[in-house]
């Protein structure tokens, strides 16, 4: 059986005071065994904190994005080898910021999953479509055309050791969540893709749902047959939201 995978982004968020305080608000709300697993994905000067804090516990974290060449001249870049380097089990890879306002093309993505993959670290694939597409009935097919650029480079042997993220963009930090049904659709959509690839892997794949998930709408979402857990921006920087996520399935 799948596990729920309750994971944070604080995208460029936080000081080091509040990384600390919510790590360890956190732990402390985690001590309880449960069936959920968490993860949380600070922005890079804080993966030391993380790492610190983080280690031998539950508690799984990774960063927000990386370069995929191992190392060089990229002033400003953070290579996989980094990631590792602060104890970094997953990275994600095309959420929709880094598609819009850093132009990261499909197969830009691609080339960072498979970087990832190479390197060890799990990648946590983002893909969701606009508010224009969704009313000009494309979800479907820029869903499929970002997976089908990842599964061209990676395989399917790939999503062996990877999570896919579904995130319609129109509900990223709006406020405006997929009804469970919507979410189900296109989480069922991709478990489908995957399955006529290789049936054992699609069905151990975790496909997360994100866009403004909160402690209310957690449980009807992750209730759906193809949605095992969620990516969360905004309620991940509160311990006690946080918390009620991750409490409302556990
Ligand atoms: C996200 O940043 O991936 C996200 C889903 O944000 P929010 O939960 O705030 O919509």
């Amino acid at each position: 059986m799948r596990r729920i995978l309750v994971a944070g982004n604080w995208k460029m968020h936080g000081s080091r005071a509040m990384v600390k305080e919510l790590l360890n608000g956190l732990l402390a709300g985690t001590r309880n065994a449960s069936e959920v697993d968490m993860a949380v994905f600070p922005p890079f000067p804080y993966l030391s904190e993380a790492q610190t804090l983080l280690a031998g516990t539950s508690i799984t974290w990774g960063a927000q994005t990386l370069n995929p060449i191992a190392q060089g001249a990229h002033t400003g870049e953070v290579s996989a080898g980094m990631l590792l380097d602060f104890g970094c089990s997953h990275v994600l890879v095309g959420h929709s910021e880094r598609r819009t306002i850093y132009g990261e093309s499909d197969e830009d993505v691609a080339v960072r999953f498979e970087a990832a993959l190479a390197a060890g670290l799990e990648p946590v694939l983002c893909v969701g479509e606009t508010l224009q597409e969704r009313e000009n009935g494309e979800t479907e097919s820029v869903v499929d055309r970002q997976i089908s650029a990842v599964l061209k480079r990676s395989g399917i042997g790939g999503f062996e050791r990877a999570i896919v993220a579904y995130e319609p963009v129109w509900a990223i930090g709006t406020g405006e969540t997929a009804s469970p049904g919507q979410a189900q659709a296109v989480h069922a959509f991709i478990r489908h893709k995957f399955v006529s690839q290789d049936d054992i892997i699609a069905g151990q794949l975790r496909i997360l749902y994100g866009g403004s998930v909160n402690g209310s709408n957690a449980a009807d979402l992750f209730a759906r047959e193809d949605i095992d857990g969620g990516l969360v921006g905004g309620a991940s920087l509160k311990v006690e939201d946080f918390l009620a996520i991750r409490n409302a399935v556990a």
